[in-house]
């Protein structure tokens, strides 16, 4: 079956139409032009940088899933713009490691592509680093400072100073953003470094495909290349042994050659429940370095920048009336951007601080709703609901194959979303005890690694709780 790039985006397009927003969809996912298509990546361009971020965070994961679904092997979207501020084509955002798993009978769709446009990866590609996540980009405050000169020391003598580095922090902290600078500024540095960047939840799905279609040699022989090895957000390894298995022989042979690792998490080494023990001990052998939430004036300064940045004007009552109502993170900084960007252009409206102060009090009214919104109960009638079972079974000693599996995944969206400790959840169960939950978790993330439509329903469901409804532009 040859599928064009068209084909691919117009079935993506009907396929999530139905769980966007009718507003959504045609602002978003609808005004995406579609350049090209290879074996493992779908272009999509977008015609602004809010737009592509907007695409990213909100619709990324979206589409990759459906795109599982419907060709049945994992497709990385891509968005970019097809230009930057000052008129230059962007670097396509390419993982290094993608030809190595990139499917053998798949090929014939890397010829496939009619836009043309794209068609050629430029020479200059980096290896998945976002080019917009450098170091002259990053504003350094008391939060981050300590981890910005590792990241430069790092980048500076790889495998010398720090190895591996280990940065931890909670979301949207510029984990990642510190990441690809390293990657950037090695390869600035010397060009014929070897560098690649993967997040953890590509390693596993990689290596999924690796032992499936038998090419673990490959797989392997192509990180232990590396000069530098960036995986980002290992927290995402909990509970999946096998992968752990194969990142700590990796993490050993490259290691061993003074190779440079930097690795990211949401947590400290030793608050890695689920992570072995020899994996844990050898991300505590180098440097391990927290980012916590800027303060006022960090967000002033990373507000101004990104203005800046964007070539954006705006106020500096505005600049301080979002650093003063956006407090946890760099992220929300830019979501609180991005909203007043794309409701002054829906609206056609200026964005003067009145209307921002109104758009941001419409938006933390939003969070609160969202913040509450998934309640254990509601947690429970989702999945329950996802798996046509009563919700009373949830709790009860049915063990029918359907009723155990959704207990499972219950167990899991609580853990995931509530943090909730192993004892309590297994109250919330009937009194299961606490490794009848771990146990069950385990099964549930296991399963999500082999078993793709299962994966699919699960992360569906949790999309579903996380996000209510995308209220952002309900009218
Ligand atoms: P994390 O990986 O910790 O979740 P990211 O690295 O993805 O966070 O950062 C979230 C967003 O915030 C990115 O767009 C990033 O560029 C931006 N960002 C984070 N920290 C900074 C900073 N100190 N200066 C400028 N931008 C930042
Ligand atoms: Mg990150």
């Amino acid at each position: 079956m040859e599928l064009t790039s068209t084909d691919v985006w117009a079935r993506l397009q009907e396929a999530i139409r139905d769980k966007v927003p009718q507003h959504a969809h045609s602002t978003w996912i609808a005004s995406a032009e579609v350049g090209a298509l290879t074996a493992d990546e779908l272009v999509l361009e977008a015609k602004n940088p809010f737009h592509v971020e907007w695409l990213e965070d909100k619709y990324r994961s979206m589409l990759e899933a459906e795109a599982l679904r419907i060709l049945g092997r994992p497709l990385r979207i891509v968005v970019r713009c097809s230009t930057t501020p000052d008129g230059h084509p962007l670097p396509t955002l390419r993982l290094d490691v993608a030809d190595v798993i990139s499917v053998g009978s798949d090929k014939a769709d890397t010829s496939s592509d009619e836009s043309g446009t794209w068609s050629a990866i430029p020479s200059d590609h980096r290896p998945g680093l976002f080019s917009r996540y450098s170091f002259e980009r990053f504003v350094v405050g008391a939060n981050n400072q300590l981890a910005e000169a590792a990241s430069r020391a790092v980048a500076d003598k790889p495998g010398k100073m720090y190895n591996p580095l280990f940065l931890y922090g909670g979301v949207g902290l510029g984990k990642t953003h510190l990441m690809h600078a390293i990657g950037h500024e090695l390869l600035a540095l010397d060009p014929s470094r070897r560098v690649a960047y993967v997040s953890s939840e590509q390693f596993t799905n990689e290596l999924v495909m690796a032992i499936r279609q038998g090419k673990t040699a490959a797989f392997r022989d192509r990180y232990r290349r590396m000069d530098l090895l960036l995986v980002d957000d290992v927290h995402f390894l909990r509970g999946k042994e096998s992968t752990q298995e194969e990142f700590f022989h990796t993490f050993n042979a490259l290691y061993d050659m003074q190779r440079q690792i930097v690795v990211t998490s949401d947590r400290p080494p030793k608050e890695m429940e689920g992570v072995e023990q020899r994996l844990v001990s050898r991300f505590e052998w180098g440097l391990v370095v927290d980012l916590r939430p800027p303060d006022f004036e960090t967000r002033m300064a990373i507000l101004r920048k990104k203005a800046d940045d964007e070539g954006l004007v705006l106020d500096d009552d505005v600049i301080e009336l979002i650093a003063y109502s956006c407090t946890s993170s760099v992220r929300e900084l830019e979501g609180a951007v991005l909203k007043l960007l794309a409701v002054s252009s829906v609206w056609n409206q200026e964005i003067t601080p009145d209307f921002a102060r109104r758009v941001l009090a419409l938006r933390r009214q939003e969070q609160q709703q969202r913040k509450s919104a998934p309640s254990l109960q509601h947690i429970k009638e989702v999945i329950a609901g996802g798996w046509r079972v009563r919700i009373e079974a949830l709790a009860a000693k049915t063990r029918t194959r359907n009723v155990t599996e959704a207990r499972h995944v219950a167990m899991y969206a609580i853990r995931e979303i509530l943090g909730m400790p192993l004892t309590e959840i297994g109250g919330v169960f009937g009194g299961r005890d606490h490794s009848t939950v771990l146990y069950s978790i385990r099964k549930v993330e296991g399963r999500m690694t082999g078993d793709a439509d299962f994966r699919q329903r699960v992360e569906s469901a949790m999309r579903e709780l996380r996000e209510p409804a995308d209220g952002a532009f309900r009218e």
